[in-house]
C-alpha cells in the first residue's frame, strides 16, 4: 500500500516537472566548432539524464569484470572444500563400515581437498589402522598429539593400540596423559582405574574411582566391591611390610564397606584374632554370616579359637548359626563340627536339613565320611560318594574375565591380570575345586602378574 502510494507520489512530481517544463520551454543554443545545436530545456535535461545512466551501467559492467575471477576462485576454492567435507564423512562412513580400500581413498582424497591436517589426520590415522598399517596410524596418532586442539585424540589413539597390544606400562603413560587433558571423561576414567588396579596402584587407583564415583562413570554398587578389593589389597601389602596395625584398619575399612563379602570378613576378623581380639573378631564374622554365610566364615570362625574343644565349637557354631538359621551354609557348618564331635544324631539331622535345601556336593561328601565314622559303613560311604559325584558342583572363587578358579579370593587375577573379576560364583571352571576354600585364609594371595 505505502509502496503504490510512493509510486503515486513520485509520479505526480515528475508529471509536475514536465508540465512545468512543458510550460515554461526555454531555448538552449550550443555553438562548438562550427555545430550549433538549438533545443529546448526539457530536451537537455534528458540528454543528461540519459548520459549519467548509461554512464553509470558501464561502471557496474567495467566491476563486474574486474572482479569475476577473483570470485570465480573463490567459488572454486568453496567447491573444492565441499568436496573434502563429502570424502571426510564418506572416509568416516568407510571406516565404521570397515571398508579399507574406501577408507584410504577417501582420506588421501580429503587431505588433498581440505589440506586441514587436523581435520584429516583422525580419518588418515582410522585408515592406516583399517588397512593394518600400524606404523602408520601411529605416526599419524603422535602428530596430532603435538597439536593443542587434536592431542586428545591422538592419546586416545595410542592408547587403543597399546590397550590391544597389552602393553600396560604404555597404556598406563598414556591413560595418565588422557586424565590430564579430559580428566571429566567416562572411559578415560574407568580406563585409567583399571590400568592403575592392575598394576598394584591401589592408592592411586582409589583416587580415580572416587573421581569416576562422583562423576557417575561406575555404579555405586560396582564401586563399592572395587573399594573394597582395594582396601583389601592394601591391607595385605601393608602386612608384608610388617605394618600389622595398618594391615588390620585397612582390613576394617574392607569390611564396613561391604559387611558381607567374606572375604573382608575372613580377613578382618583373623587379623583381630591374631592381635588377641577374638570378641570383636567373632562379632565380625556373626555380622557377615547375617548377612550371606559362606564356607570361609565357617573356617574363619573356627580358627578364630582353634583350641576349643570339639564339643565347645559345637556350642560356638550353635550360636553362629542362629545368626542366619535357615541357611544350607548354616546346616553344613554346624553338622562339620558336630561330625569331629562325634554327635552323629546331630550331623545327620543338619545334613539331611541341607540336602533338602540344597543338594550339594560337599552334602554328600559329607554323609559318606558320617556313614564311615559313625558305622565304619564303608558300601553306604562309596554310595554317598557316587551320589556326590552326580550332585550340582558347589560354588567357587573364579574370574568373571578368563574362567580361572581359585582356592581363595584374590583382587587381581593370577592368570589374566583382570581386577575384582574373582568372585564367588555357583559354575567355577578350572581348578576351583582343587583345593578346600580357605585353607590359607590369612596367607596374601599368590605373586600376581602386576609387577609395575
Ligand atoms: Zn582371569
Amino acid at each position: 500500500m505505502t509502496r503504490a502510494l510512493w509510486f503515486i507520489l513520485k509520479l505526480a512530481i515528475l508529471v509536475a516537472i514536465v508540465v512545468w517544463l512543458a510550460e515554461n520551454p526555454g531555448a538552449v543554443t550550443l555553438a562548438w566548432r562550427g555545430y550549433v545545436v538549438e533545443t529546448s530545456i526539457a530536451i537537455l535535461l534528458l540528454a543528461i539524464v540519459v548520459v549519467a545512466v548509461v554512464a553509470a551501467l558501464l561502471y557496474r559492467l567495467w566491476k563486474a569484470i574486474r572482479r569475476a575471477p577473483r570470485r570465480f576462485g573463490r567459488r572454486r576454492r568453496a567447491r573444492k572444500r565441499e568436496r573434502g567435507y563429502q570424502a571426510l564423512t564418506r572416509g568416516m562412513v568407510a571406516v565404521a563400515a570397515g571398508d579399507a580400500a574406501a577408507a584410504r581413498r577417501f582420506a588421501t582424497e580429503a587431505d588433498n581437498l581440505l589440506r586441514d591436517p587436523p581435520l584429516t589426520m583422525l580419518l588418515s590415522a582410522q585408515a592406516a589402522q583399517l588397512n593394518g598399517d600400524d606404523r602408520a596410524a601411529e605416526k599419524y596418532f603422535q602428530a596430532m598429539l603435538e597439536r593443542p586442539e587434536t592431542a586428545f585424540l591422538g592419546v586416545r589413539g595410542l592408547l587403543n593400540k597399546a590397550l590391544r597390544e597389552n602393553d600396560r606400562p604404555v597404556a598406563l603413560k598414556l591413560a595418565r596423559q588422557a586424565h590430564d587433558l579430559q580428566p571429566r571423561t567416562p572411559w578415560v576414567l574407568t580406563t585409567l582405574f583399571d590400568l592403575e588396579a592392575r598394576s598394584g596402584h591401589w592408592e592411586q587407583a582409589e583416587r580415580i574411582l572416587l573421581e569416576a564415583q562422583k562423576l557417575g562413570a561406575v555404579a555405586p554398587d560396582i564401586a563399592r566391591r572395587h573399594r573394597t578389593a582395594l582396601l583389601l589389597e592394601r591391607s595385605y601389602e601393608a602386612e608384608l611390610a610388617g605394618r600389622v596395625g595398618e594391615a588390620q584398619t585397612l582390613a576394617g575399612s574392607a569390611h564396613d564397606q561391604m559387611p558381607g563379602f567374606a572375604p573382608a570378613a575372613v580377613r578382618s576378623a583373623l587379623l583381630l584374632a591374631r592381635a588377641g581380639k577374638p570378641k570383636p573378631a567373632v562379632r565380625t564374622i556373626e555380622r557377615a554370616w547375617r548377612i550371606e554365610p559362606h564356607p570361609d566364615l565357617a573356617d574363619a570362625f573356627r580358627e578364630i579359637e582353634p583350641n576349643a574343644d570339639a564339643l565347645a565349637q559345637v556350642k560356638r557354631f550353635e550360636r553362629l548359626m542362629s545368626a542366619n538359621p535357615d541357611h544350607p551354609e548354616s546346616h553344613l557348618a554346624l553338622a562339620r563340627v558336630a561330625l569331629t564331635a562325634r554327635l552323629w544324631g546331630e550331623a545327620r539331622k543338619h545334613l539331611s536339613k541341607a540336602l533338602a535345601l540344597r543338594p550339594s556336593r560337599r552334602t554328600y561328601r559329607l554323609l559318606a565320611d558320617l556313614a564311615q565314622e559313625e558305622h565304619g559303613d564303608a558300601i553306604g560311604a562309596r554310595d554317598w560318594l557316587a551320589k556326590a559325584a552326580l550332585a550340582p558342583e558347589d560354588p567357587g572363587w573364579s574370574c568373571g574375565n578368563c574362567g580361572a578358579g581359585f582356592g581363595s579370593w584374590r583382587g587381581v587375577c593370577g592368570n589374566c591380570g583382570s581386577f575384582d573379576s574373582v568372585q564367588w560364583r555357583e559354575t567355577p571352571t578350572g581348578d576351583a575345586l582343587a583345593g578346600p576354600a580357605g585353607t590359607d585364609l590369612l596367607a596374601p594371595p599368590e605373586p600376581r602378574q602386576s609387577a609395575a
